[in-house]
């Protein structure tokens, strides 16, 4: 394709272009979410209905989608369930876009597997930031950094060892993995059933509690109540700064 003098050359910083799904029944929207992914250097597939969505979704394998909610014919949350019970898709990263703002919203979303949640209306600006974050931690994972540090507590996954300002911590098995689930994304609400399922296993029957008794204990040897903060509502999160 032949660009026009005037069309800024974009610079990739990929070799491969991500693809994008967008899943929204707004057209402006989804028109000015087009534009500005395009922009960022990513290709985009657009569905304006949840089960063309999820179709789409299925036999497209995105990279990284973006779910409304309140949609035609099959809802953001039933499209989240079934991805995430699907082999090919449970990995794929979602962001949710949503006119709720109510945190019970942001729980359901969280609980069903969501990656990360805007709500309506929002800066292009700031989710653009969220994708990039999001593209980060997921790259991130995948090559498993071996040591985590974050306002002065680091965990050292290979020899796991955890430490405060150098000071080594004396950490249950459960213990450090949450540490390490909540380390791993300063800032981000986890509900308890997230942290249950990355600290004790997923599928544990423990009560949802559990998880209260490990923050009390953890808060304690890190000998700071406010690095990890409790989310009304939701769950928990580590500090994003001082
Ligand atoms: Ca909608």
């Amino acid at each position: 394709m032949i660009m026009a003098a005037a069309t800024p050359v974009p610079t990739p910083t990929t070799t491969s272009r991500l693809r994008v799904l967008v899943i929204e029944d707004e057209r402006d929207l989804v028109d000015g979410l087009v534009y500005n992914l395009q922009r960022e250097g990513y290709d985009t597939i657009v569905a304006h209905d949840g089960q063309e969505g999820l179709r789409k979704a299925q036999t497209l394998l995105p990279d990284l989608i973006l779910l409304d909610i309140m949609l035609p014919t099959l809802s953001g949350t039933e499209i989240l369930r079934d991805l995430r019970g699907g082999e090919r898709t449970r990995d794929i990263p979602v962001i949710i876009l949503s006119a709720k703002a109510e945190e019970t919203d942001q729980v359901v979303g969280f609980s069903l597997g969501a990656d990360d949640y805007v709500t309506k209306p929002f800066s292009p600006r700031v989710l653009m930031q969220k994708i990039k974050a999001l593209r980060r931690r997921v790259e991130g994972t995948a090559d498993s950094t071996e040591v985590i540090e974050y306002l002065g507590v680091k965990i050292d996954r290979v020899r796991h060892r955890a430490y405060v300002e150098n000071e080594e911590l004396d950490l249950t098995p459960t213990e450090f993995r949450l540490l390490e689930c909540l380390l791993r994304q300063p800032g981000r609400a986890f509900t308890r059933h997230q942290l249950m399922d990355a600290a004790i296993g997923e599928g544990a029957i423990v009560l949802e509690r559990t998880i209260d008794v490990h923050i009390k204990t953890l808060r304690k040897k890190l000998e700071s109540a406010d690095l990890i903060e409790t989310v009304r509502g939701v769950g928990y999160r580590f500090r994003e700064s001082r």
